[in-house]
């Protein structure tokens, strides 16, 4: 650090994002991105014709993929924001609503607390319950904005959305946050709530379901003042927000949704299976509807384990927290990779004989 920073911004912890290690190719379970790879659809639209139009600048409305997100969301474009990934709308949401405060689980994605700090936003932190459920009581009236992660990380756990509703209902003077990154894969989305209640905003993202992490498109579905708010900080900020290409992609990604539903399906089933086998190797796991497992097992800590795996040249991501650390949250991947995760866990767990 420089001796020129804010001090305040030089105290700030950052995101720590999951591992990229480039020494070997590694079966890679750690980061939640989906084991195939984008459309054909997709492949084929960002070619050389659009590379060579990098020279222009990408449209700063993202009129045409706000159009297509309307679209199948079945919201009007005034209700679609389009950020640089769900990161981004998460970013400026907490700019824009956390006056307040902030409520938040403790166990849920980790940059919640981080855009609190960059904000000065006082976060209201409160506990799962034991079985990591959240207690949907902590999030009634409470009087300030309210970040909820449905399916929650690194749980997978969901909260049915009539409880989401409740909760929205109850904080009329302050804005929900739901954070669908990973309703894609078997839970039921809220943005038809939108259109009945002001405070609710939607996160979203391209970047799980839909094969697109490294293209980073998210998206924000809201009241039109709330996405109004979002364009605000945005043309504050970066108004060139999504690139050329990502544009292309995820538009191309829209048009090819078919594809996506059924990868998605086929991840869902590798996850029911995947848990099986793991339940049958004595893991704890929760009910996860993402598209990862929260698995823990009382034979190995989650540090060892997720040290062991690694050295067998798979990824898993290790929480060194508390309440999680005998816990490894692992990414559902193709099913060849996830017999090769169990193959390797049979022989770590028979080493310990
Ligand atoms: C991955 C993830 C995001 C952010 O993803 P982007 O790549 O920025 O769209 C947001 N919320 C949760 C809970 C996530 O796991």
């Amino acid at each position: 650090m420089s001796k020129f920073i804010n001090p305040r911004l030089g105290r700030l912890e950052t995101y720590v994002p999951g591992e990229q290690p480039k020494d070997q190719q590694y079966i890679k379970l750690n980061t939640n991105e989906l084991p195939y790879p984008p459309s054909p659809e997709v492949i084929a639209r960002v070619n050389a014709a659009q590379v060579a139009d990098l020279r222009l600048y990408s449209d700063p409305t993202c009129g045409g993929l706000v159009e297509k997100l309307a679209r199948q969301y079945d919201v009007a474009p005034e209700n679609v924001f389009v950020g640089n990934g769900s990161d981004e709308v998460l970013n400026f949401a907490f700019a824009c609503y956390c006056r307040a405060g902030a409520a938040f689980a403790d166990l849920t994605y980790g940059f919640y607390g981080v855009f609190a700090e960059l904000y000065g936003i006082d976060a209201d932190i409160k506990p799962l319950r034991d079985d990591f459920s959240i207690d949907p009581a902590d999030y009634m009236n409470v009087g300030k904005a309210v970040v909820i992660a449905n399916p929650n990380a690194p749980t997978g756990l969901v909260l049915p959305v009539e409880t989401i509703e409740a909760i929205v209902r109850s904080n009329p003077d302050h804005v929900v946050i739901i954070d669908e990154a990973y309703v894609d894969f078997g839970a039921t989305s809220v943005v038809p709530l939108t259109k009945k209640y002001e405070n609710l905003l939607v996160a979203s993202t391209f970047s799980k379901s839909r094969a697109l992490a490294g293209a980073r498109v998210g998206f924000g579905i809201g009241n039109e003042a709330l996405i109004r708010d979002l364009n605000r900080i945005k043309f504050t900020t970066n108004p060139y927000n999504i690139n050329r290409l990502s544009l292309v992609a995820a538009e191309a990604a829209l048009d090819s949704q078919a594809y996506f539903d059924e990868k998605d399906r086929l991840v869902a089933q590798t996850r029911a299976s995947a848990t099986a086998a793991l339940r049958a190797l004595g893991f704890e796991t929760t009910d996860s509807m993402a598209n990862f497992i929260f698995a823990k097992s009382d034979r190995i800590g989650g540090g060892d384990l997720y040290r062991q795996l690694k050295a067998r040249g798979i990824l898993v991501r290790h929480f060194d927290t508390a309440r999680i650390k005998d816990f490894v949250r692992i990414t559902v991947g193709t099913p060849a990779e996830m017999d090769a995760l169990l193959g390797a866990i049979n022989d770590i767990l028979n080493s310990l004989d």
